[in-house]
């Protein structure tokens, strides 16, 4: 899925003056109905991630310990399916705070795996969950717990998204060429890169 060509502006555009630091990248990364395997692919970008050390701060995701999304993010890398209700508010605060939003991996970008849930009602995966394979207080739980939506879908569908990066996980090459591009001030071309299911 190519993006159209176009310059981007991330922090590591703005020029430096009479040698002022360089304002550095911030980026946050995020999973919601995922496995986990895209971030695993993510540091799979291994030894590269010091080319790029010096020009980013990773200010949210699991990497680090940041408990609010913060104000602010330039590039929003974001992992899974929307399924609940959180998933919902959450995806549309990150919308709201970056500049710059990728779908990353065949969850985000056409919901994948967790549609797989998709052809069944809410109550039927929870009695199948919490009642008929639960060997004591079979229940369905309903206290502090997100609200599953009624079908698992895809990013896009709750926000404008600027990357599609497909791939189950995508390449890590496919991730780190994203994040080169970027950094460089230009929309990543991911033709002949990843393809769904890579
Ligand atoms: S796209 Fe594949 S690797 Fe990534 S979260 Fe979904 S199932 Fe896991």
């Amino acid at each position: 899925m190519a993006a159209p060509k176009k310059n981007v502006k991330t922090a590591s555009t703005s020029e430096p003056k009479g040698g002022a630091v360089v304002k550095k990248v911030r980026v946050a990364t995020a999973w919601f109905d995922a496995c986990a395997g895209c971030h695993m692919s993510l540091l799979d970008i291994d030894e590269r991630i010091i080319d790029i050390a010096d020009k980013i701060d990773i200010v949210y995701g699991p990497l680090v310990d940041a408990l609010e999304f913060p104000d602010n993010v330039d590039v929003a890398i974001i992992e899974g399916a929307i399924s609940s209700d959180e998933d919902e508010h959450k995806i549309k605060e990150i919308r709201s705070k970056s500049k710059i939003l990728v779908s990353m991996g065949d969850c985000a970008v056409t919901a994948n795996v967790p549609s797989m849930r998709n052809q069944f009602k809410v109550s039927e995966i929870l009695d199948r969950g919490f009642v008929e394979n639960a060997t004591c207080h079979q229940q369905h739980p309903s206290k502090d717990i997100p609200h599953l939506l009624n079908r698992a879908r895809p990013l896009h569908e709750f926000v404008s998204v600027d990357v599609f990066l497909p791939g189950c996980p995508p390449p890590a090459d496919a991730i780190f060429f994203v994040i080169a591009e970027l950094l460089a001030g230009r929309m990543p071309d991911l033709t002949g890169k990843t393809r769904f299911g890579a």
